[in-house]
């Protein structure tokens, strides 16, 4: 890959303000020299994203995500790390150096999308010939009229094992491309065949409207009843949502969540356009981060079986921890959206979908199925349950409204719920404060371990090697003062190790050291960690002499370390290691 200059990424980093990038796309309050907002890589209720003003980078104390405006806009609009200089450059008007931009996975992508929608051709085509008819006849047979099976781009792959490999290599995709698409997989045996063999195929439709994946269903009763698209360059399956290009279309901002493609395709011919389901598995935190970009208010219509409900509960935990108003639909007089529809006619799935509870209401509602009322026991266990989930909802409105229902139903004073819901609030949001600030102070996190694996084992040598480099980032001075008395064998841990090579090189150049010319040399969460190095600043006293105390700490480590090692060496080990230093 070609690297930008020094200069031109300079020019990126003053042209574009951090606050300014980031704006955008998380609420953040500026205090003083830093900013806090709620984090868009992770969910989370506090504040934990921090945006450093002075040194124009960021760092999340929850998932340890961190970088500088660049790094944002990667990893916030999904983007290869020389897409998003282009985007920032664009933007603010830098013209890209004629040999600096490496444009290789755009090329890529795009190539990806237009074999998904040949792909998608084909298999459209492959349903309305007479090689597809048994398919045709089985979505006819489950309701779907002509006008639901053109919009919705529906397929249907071909009994064979290289149909679609033979078109599409026709077409001039090499078998590489699609093999890297999914479209096709490697046998045990090395055979290359179609992914989708004798399958009804629905398209997965990205909010641009580019075809980005498949699930293909079985005609019959064979396994696996679904095979979907593994991730590829266009496509995570974790953040797959099915319809959503259409339902975004919507006017209302309330989308229906359902279980399955049926039942979306179904809710959508009877003209609830604003319905959706996730892909696969069960839902993710980033469908449900997709999807509130989207709605203020979702309506879950899961299955009514037992499996239904507990995937509803389950999804409402995901859900709560975003923006969107929470809802649940009670299905009655079918098993499913689809079934419902075909039986009773849309006027009545409206109806359902018109008295859907809110989130509370339906664990309420759930909860006190298992309590015995008519008990004082009961009556007080259920309510000590019941003023755990209000409390849990911070929203003074529904405390009021349930504290009246729940005053009726169990006879009890309303002012004493009240009061108890509002004690309990406190305590939570007190327990949420405390848990938050443990985690901004204490220095030993999960982020911190994962992106440096060897600093738990040596925890001490670690440290020092971190306020180290913390030091030479803030005061690139010192480095001339220390150079001498370092080497790159003191260093305990490789991460740090590393960190200090390159910041070394940087520093004899004379090169700026901000993290934004890290970038093209640390990964994601090594990157992350540079920047919480950045930021111990406020702890340091910053002079050459804190530099020394650290170098002669990370030297009493090792060499304290490689005496004990000694003792635990075999006599052939310790010969030969004088042997490799002679
Ligand atoms: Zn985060």
């Amino acid at each position: 890959m070609m690297r930008f200059s020094d200069e031109f990424l300079k020019e990126i980093r003053e042209k574009n303000d951090i606050v300014d990038v980031i704006s955008p796309y998380v609420n953040l309050q500026i205090r003083g020299s830093t900013a806090k907002g709620l984090c868009p890589f992770h969910n989370e209720k506090t504040a934990s994203f921090t945006v450093y003003l002075n040194t124009q980078s960021y760092y999340c104390f929850g998932c340890g995500s961190g970088g500088d405006a660049i790094t944002f806009i990667k990893n916030a609009e999904g983007l290869h790390y020389s897409d998003a200089v282009a985007f920032l450059a664009q933007k603010s008007g830098i013209p890209l150096p004629q040999d600096g931009y490496d444009d290789t996975v755009a090329k890529m992508k795009r190539r990806m999308f237009d074999a998904n929608r040949d792909a998608a051709k084909f298999f459209h085509a492959t349903l309305m010939s007479p090689e597809g008819k048994t398919c045709l006849d089985y979505f006819l047979s489950r309701g779907l009229t002509m006008e639901t099976i053109r919009h919705f781009g529906l397929g249907c792959a071909p009994d064979k094992w290289d149909a679609l490999i033979r078109y599409m290599k026709k077409k001039g995709y090499s078998e590489q491309e699609i093999l890297e698409a999914d479209l096709a997989r490697k046998t045990k045996n090395g055979h290359v065949v179609d992914t989708y063999r004798n399958r009804a195929m629905f398209p997965i439709i990205d909010v641009n409207g580019s075809v980005i994946a498949f699930g293909g269903r079985v005609l019959d009763d064979s396994k696996p009843k679904y095979v979907n698209t593994s991730d590829t360059l266009v496509y995570k399956k974790s953040q797959g949502v099915f319809a959503l290009n259409f339902a975004k279309k919507g006017t209302g901002k309330t989308i229906i969540l359902c279980e399955g493609y049926m039942d979306v395709i179904a809710y959508h011919q009877a003209g609830f356009e604003n319905a959706v389901a996730g892909l696969g598995t069960a839902f993710t935190p980033e469908q449900a981060k997709l999807i509130s970009k989207y709605a203020e208010e979702v309506i879950l219509s899961y299955d009514s079986d037992e499996a239904g409900q507990k995937a509803t509960r389950r999804t409402i935990g995901i859900l709560s921890k975003t923006p969107v108003r929470i809802k649940v639909a009670r299905l009655q007089g079918g098993k499913d959206p689809d079934e419902i529809i075909k039986k009773y006619g849309k006027d009545k799935m409206q109806q359902i979908l018109s008295s859907a509870v809110g989130d509370v209401d339906f664990e309420l509602t759930r909860e006190k199925q298992g309590y015995n009322l008519s008990s004082a026991d009961g009556k007080v266990a259920y309510l000590g349950r019941a003023v755990e989930i209000l409390s849990m909802t911070n929203n003074p409105i529904h405390w009021d409204v349930y504290a009246s229902r729940l005053s009726q139903e169990l006879d009890v004073d309303k002012k004493a719920i009240v009061s108890q819901i509002e004690r309990k609030a406190k305590q939570n949001h007190r327990r949420e404060t405390k848990a938050n600030f443990d985690k901004a102070t204490t220095f030993d996190d999960e982020a911190m371990k994962k992106a440096n694996p060897d600093r738990q084992k040596y925890l001490v040598a670690a440290k020092a090697e971190e306020t180290l480099i913390s030091l030479l980032l803030h005061n690139p001075d010192f480095y001339e003062k220390i150079k001498s008395r370092l080497s790159e064998d003191d260093f305990s841990t490789s991460l740090n190790c590393r960190i200090y090579r390159l910041l070394s090189q940087k520093l004899e150049q004379k090169r700026p050291v901000d993290v934004t010319y890290f970038a093209e040399d640390l990964n994601d969460e090594e990157l992350g960690y540079l920047v919480r190095l950045e930021c111990m600043r406020e702890n340091l006293s910053n002079t050459v002499n804190e530099c020394l105390d650290c170098i002669k700490r990370m030297k009493e480590e090792k060499i304290e370390r490689n005496t004990k090692q000694a003792s635990d060496m075999t006599d052939d080990e310790w010969a030969s290691m004088f042997k490799k230093n002679q």
